[in-house]
């Protein structure tokens, strides 16, 4: 029985990074209890971190420049790629 909590409380843990790494943390959290926690962990671990911390453009930090359509940070008043000047968000 006790396995079973240790089992659950990982699959949160898991959950809970996925979370943390911009990702579903109930469908990473699913996926740990069918494949394990350790398993889910590795995987989450292999995957891409989406989160806007990890520098990654995401729409909530960056836009696209109009000019080369290129990911700029939201308060950029120049294009780093091409020099336009751009009007902070
Ligand atoms: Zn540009």
């Amino acid at each position: 029985m006790l396995i079973f909590f240790v089992w659950v409380a990982l699959c949160v843990a898991v959950g809970m990074l996925a979370a943390k790494r911009g990702r579903s943390g109930w469908g990473w959290g699913l996926i740990s209890v069918v494949i394990s926690p350790l398993l889910g962990c590795i995987f989450l671990l292999i995957a891409r971190d989406l989160s806007p911390a990890s520098g990654v453009p995401h729409p909530t930090t960056h836009v696209k420049c109009p000019d080369c359509a290129e990911f700029v940070l939201k308060d950029a008043r120049k294009c780093k790629h091409c020099g336009t000047a751009l009007i902070p968000q």
